[in-house]
């Protein structure tokens, strides 16, 4: 059962049954691994096999993506859409079906026509910690299909309405870092990414996840968003402030790709813009951010309870605790780190402890901001 329906992908990865089928012809190109330890592809370098691992290049990303969804919808294989992994816990035995990452979804451009000079030109966003890419090889250019510049003064034509004021439309692919936008941003002198810097993971993660910086919400400065509906259609919608909360926003528990996200963002300052974001950075540094291999806050806060999550772990004493090679961070209660050779039991046993004596000492239910997958 398996084999058959992995043959049945693979066979729609070289594009051949599928497309004789649909008489289109999309080339296939990327990575794709049978039994990839996902452990290469989250923070806390956890996690057990993917069935199968798929990276597709930009060229064919959105062509390939509708394909695959629709064949693995029809063969009954969950696919899992995979950003930077930077909220996940996959558990030891891994993922059954297809894991499907969006690295190489990548790219920025503004669509304003408000700033001297019109529309910037593209640059090339690239991570720095994008393992599939060869030490030293020079960033691959990209091309954004949509962005030819439109005239100066006319404005730009887009579902989600020209920027109010001064602010620019700044559009994201999904797989872009979250990172490697902010600093694109910044190069630009643009303004309103910078309590972002450091932020594990991708502009699709962040979005799915309505990453919170700084007591900053993405859904903060997300206009609009263009996704994979469950019909497989591409759909570009306005953003509804009503649909995101904190840490919730509307694409978790829908069956959804998420493909672009715009920001609205401000002309700054340029050296303001440039000391921000790396004080924001440098911070999260000294805070301790990436001395281990993490998911950053396994739980998320709950005013009600009056403290800080991490507060309430270390009011319980919980601080250095270890399961394993899994730790409580001795400086950060709510941060659980990967000391070398954890395993995601190690880390589960940490957290559902932590749960329960939060429960009986303080009677407050914590709630997960990790996710469990597999
Ligand atoms: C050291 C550290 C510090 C952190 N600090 C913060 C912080 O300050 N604030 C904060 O909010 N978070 C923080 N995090 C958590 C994490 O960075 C965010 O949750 C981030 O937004 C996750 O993005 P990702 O791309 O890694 O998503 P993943 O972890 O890969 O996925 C998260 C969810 O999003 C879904 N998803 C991802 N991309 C897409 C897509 N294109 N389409 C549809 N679904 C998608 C996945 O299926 C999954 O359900 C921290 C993490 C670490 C490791």
């Amino acid at each position: 059962m398996r084999e058959a329906a992995f043959s049945a992908i693979l066979s729609a990865m070289t594009m051949q049954a599928l497309f004789a089928r649909s008489q289109t012809h999309v080339p296939f190109s990327g990575t794709a691994a049978f039994d990839e330890p996902m452990s290469r592809h989250t923070t806390f370098n956890i996690g057990g096999p993917a069935d199968l691992y798929l990276r597709p290049d930009a060229a064919c990303f959105v062509s390939f993506v509708t394909a695959l969804l629709r064949l693995a919808r029809a063969q009954a294989v969950p696919v899992f859409i995979l950003g930077g992994g930077a909220n996940l816990l996959v558990s030891d035995a891994g993922i059954r079906g297809v894991v499907l990452d969006t690295g190489s979804w990548i790219g920025a451009c503004t669509e304003s026509e408000t700033l001297e000079g019109g529309s910037l030109p593209l640059a090339p966003v690239r991570s720095p910690v994008d393992r599939s890419a060869p030490e030293g090889a020079s960033p691959s250019p990209f091309v954004w299909p949509s962005a030819t510049p439109s005239p100066r003064g006319s404005a730009p034509k887009t579902p989600l309405g020209p920027p109010a004021g001064n602010a620019v439309h700044v559009k994201f692919r999904s797989g872009t870092r979250t990172d490697d936008a902010v600093r694109w941003a910044a190069a630009y002198s643009f303004s309103g990414l910078e309590d972002f810097a450091g932020l594990p993971g991708t502009i699709g993660g962040a979005v799915w996840m309505n990453a919170r910086c700084y007591e900053h919400a993405v859904s903060d400065i997300l206009v609009g968003t263009t996704f994979l509906d469950e019909c497989l259609e591409r759909v570009t919608a306005p953003t509804d402030p009503a649909a995101f909360a904190y840490k919730k926003s509307p694409f978790q528990g829908r069956k959804t790709v998420i493909l672009e996200a715009v920001f609205s963002l401000r002309p700054g300052e340029p050296a303001l813009v440039a000391d921000k974001t790396a004080a924001r950075r440098a911070e999260r540094a000294a805070k301790g951010h990436f001395r281990y291999p993490s998911a950053g806050s396994i739980f998320k806060n709950n005013r009600d309870f009056g403290k800080p999550t991490g507060k309430i772990i270390e009011e319980l004493g919980l601080r250095g605790f270890r399961s394993g090679g899994a730790q409580i961070a001795p400086w950060h209660g709510n941060f659980i780190i990967n000391t070398g050779g954890a395993t995601a039991d190690d880390v589960r046993r940490l957290i559902t402890l932590t749960e329960e004596k939060a429960f009986q000492t303080f009677g407050f239910k914590l709630e997960r901001e990790v996710i469990y997958v597999g």
